[in-house]
C-alpha cells in the first residue's frame, strides 16, 4: 500500500505496524459450499456460519485483534465485584484521554446510549445529531422522543470530496432550536465518525460551532465517541492547525467540547466488548449509576469482566497510535482505490471504517425493488467468500400497504474493516473478487423477499432469485 511514507523510515511502503503472533485459520470454503451456503440461508448473508466466509468484512465491530499488552493485561485482570484495580486503571485511562471525570462502564455502546437517554430524554423531545446511529436512534425513539439527522448536504452527495463530510448543518440545528425551543431538547449529539454517513469525520471547526451554538441556549453536547481516534487522525490529515498536533492531543480537543460522550470498546477500544458513559456534570453521573446498577452491574464494572476492562484501557491508548491509525485508514483508501480501479464506483471520499460499493451504478439494469445491492453483496460472497453487508433498500425500505415499497435513498454495499485483522493479501485478494464480480455485473439478476419481519428485517429476511442462474 503505497502512498505517505510509514514514520521513521523513508520507503513508501505502508507495512501493518505489527507481527502476527497467534493465527486463527480461514476455511477456504468452496464455491459449490458458497452456493449450498447462499440457498440455505436464502441469500441472507447474516445467516451464514462464519466458517463458511473467507473474508469477513461484516462488521468492524468486535473484530478485531488483540495485542500482546492487551492479553497480558487480561491475565492482570481483577475481576473484584467492587472496586477492582483494572476498573481503577479502565477509568483512569478514560478520564486521561477524554478529560471526563465521570465514568461509567457498560457492556456495549447501547447500553451508555440507554441509561443516558433514560436519564435525560423525555418524550415530546427532540435530539439532534449529525446522523444518529441506529441503535442510538433506536434508544431515542424508546423515550418517546425525536432523533433528528442535521448532516451537511455534501454528506448525503455519495459522489462529493469535501473533507469532513460527517459535519452537522449548523444552520439546520439553529432552526430545529427555534422550531421546537431549548427546553425540549436535552442534547444534541455528535456521531464521531459518522458510521451510517459512511464513516465521514467531523472537522474540530464544526465541533466548535456545534458548541457555541449549544452554550447559546445552554444545551449539553454529547459525542458518540466510537471511532474518536479515527476522526482525530482526519482532523490532523485535513484540517488547517494540525498537521503537527498528535492524535491524543486531538482527541482531548474534541472531548473538550462536550459534557460527556458514549462508547462502544468494540471499536476504537480495540476490543471485543465493552463500552462506556462518560460525564462531566456529577449529577447526571448519580443518575446513570443508579440505573447501571439495575440492568448492567455494580458501578466498578458494568457488565465488563476485569479483564474486559483491562483489554479496553490498553486498546484506547493503542487506538490513537500514530503508525496504527496511518496504516489503518490507509487501508480503508487502499480498498477503495481496488474496487474504483475494478470499475466498481464507491462513496467518496473513503471513510475510515469501511468502503461502500454504489450498486445502484454497478447494476443500473436492477430496479430498487429487485435489491441491487443485496445482489451485489450475494455475488461477491459466491464469487470469492467474502462478506458485506448491504445497506440499501433491505435496510432501510419502507414498505407500503399496497405490497409496494419506497426505496432508499443509497443502494449500497459497505465492505468494513474489523482492525488489525487483515493483511493486504487479504485485502488485494477482495481486490480481485470485486474485479470479478464487476467483470459480469450485466448477468446479475435480481431478489425478491420471501419472508420478512416488521423491524430490523435485514437482520432475518428470506430472499429468492428472480431468475434462477
Ligand atoms: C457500534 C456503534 C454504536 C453502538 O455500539 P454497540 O457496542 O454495538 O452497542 C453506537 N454508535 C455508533 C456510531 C456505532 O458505530
Amino acid at each position: 500500500m503505497a502512498e505517505s511514507s510509514t514514520s521513521g523510515n523513508r520507503f513508501r511502503t505502508i507495512v501493518e505496524p505489527f507481527r502476527i503472533h497467534s493465527v486463527e485459520p480461514i476455511d477456504f470454503a468452496t464455491r459449490e459450499q458458497r452456493q449450498e451456503a447462499l440457498v440455505r440461508s436464502r441469500y441472507n448473508l447474516f445467516g451464514l456460519k462464519a466458517r463458511e466466509v473467507i473474508i469477513d468484512l461484516l462488521t468492524d465491530s468486535g473484530t478485531g485483534a488483540l495485542s500482546t499488552r492487551q492479553w497480558a493485561g487480561m491475565m492482570q485482570g481483577d475481576e473484584s465485584y467492587a472496586g477492582s484495580r483494572s476498573y481503577d486503571r479502565f477509568r483512569e485511562t478514560v478520564a486521561s484521554i477524554t478529560g471526563f471525570p465521570e465514568v461509567i462502564p457498560t457492556h456495549q455502546g447501547r447500553a451508555a446510549e440507554r441509561i443516558l437517554f433514560s436519564v435525560k430524554v423525555r418524550k415530546g423531545d427532540v435530539v439532534p445529531s449529525n446522523t444518529h446511529f441506529d441503535t442510538t436512534r433506536a434508544n431515542v425513539e424508546y423515550q418517546g422522543a425525536e432523533a433528528r439527522d442535521l448532516l451537511i448536504p455534501e454528506g448525503r452527495d455519495t459522489q462529493s470530496e469535501h473533507p469532513f463530510k460527517g459535519n452537522m448543518d449548523v444552520r439546520a440545528l439553529a432552526k430545529t432550536i427555534a422550531e421546537v425551543g431549548a427546553q425540549r431538547i436535552p442534547l444534541v449529539m455528535m456521531t464521531v465518525t459518522n458510521n451510517s454517513g459512511g464513516g465521514q469525520p467531523v472537522s474540530m471547526a464544526n465541533l466548535r460551532e456545534v458548541r457555541s451554538m449549544c452554550d447559546r441556549y445552554r444545551i449539553p453536547l454529547m459525542l458518540d465517541a466510537c471511532r474518536f481516534a479515527e476522526n482525530a487522525w482526519f482532523i490532523k490529515q485535513r484540517e488547517p492547525g494540525y498537521s503537527a498536533a498528535t492524535p491524543l492531543d486531538i482527541a482531548r480537543e474534541m472531548f473538550a467540547l462536550a459534557d460527556g460522550a458514549t462508547m462502544s470498546a468494540k471499536k476504537d477500544g480495540m476490543s471485543n466488548i465493552g463500552g462506556f458513559l462518560a460525564l462531566v456534570d456529577p449529577e447526571t453521573a448519580v443518575a446513570a449509576r443508579n440505573l447501571l446498577i439495575l440492568t448492567e452491574g455494580f458501578t466498578t464494572y458494568g457488565g465488563m469482566a476485569g479483564y474486559d476492562l483491562e483489554a479496553v484501557a490498553q486498546g484506547l491508548w493503542e487506538a490513537l497510535d500514530e503508525d496504527y491509525l496511518r496504516y489503518r485508514i490507509r487501508s480503508t483508501a487502499y480498498l477503495a482505490e481496488l474496487a474504483e480501479a475494478a470499475g466498481v464506483p464507491t462513496v467518496r471520499p473513503p471513510g475510515g471504517h469501511a468502503v461502500y460499493l454504489d450498486a445502484s451504478r454497478l447494476l443500473p439494469h436492477i430496479p430498487a425493488s429487485n435489491y441491487p445491492a443485496q445482489v451485489l453483496a450475494c455475488a461477491l460472497y459466491l464469487e470469492g467468500g467474502v462478506r458485506g453487508v448491504e445497506i440499501g433498500s433491505v435496510m432501510f425500505g419502507k414498505p407500503q400497504p399496497d405490497g409496494t415499497e419506497i426505496p432508499a435513498a443509497m443502494e449500497l454495499v459497505r465492505l468494513a474493516l474489523p482492525r488489525r485483522t487483515y493483511t493486504q493479501s487479504h485485502i488485494d485478494y477482495v481486490g480481485e473478487v470485486i474485479g470479478a464480480v464487476a467483470a459480469k455485473a450485466d448477468q446479475l439478476t435480481g431478489l425478491r423477499i420471501v419472508e420478512q419481519s416488521i423491524w430490523l428485517r435485514h437482520f432475518t429476511a428470506g430472499f429468492a432469485p428472480l431468475l434462477e442462474p
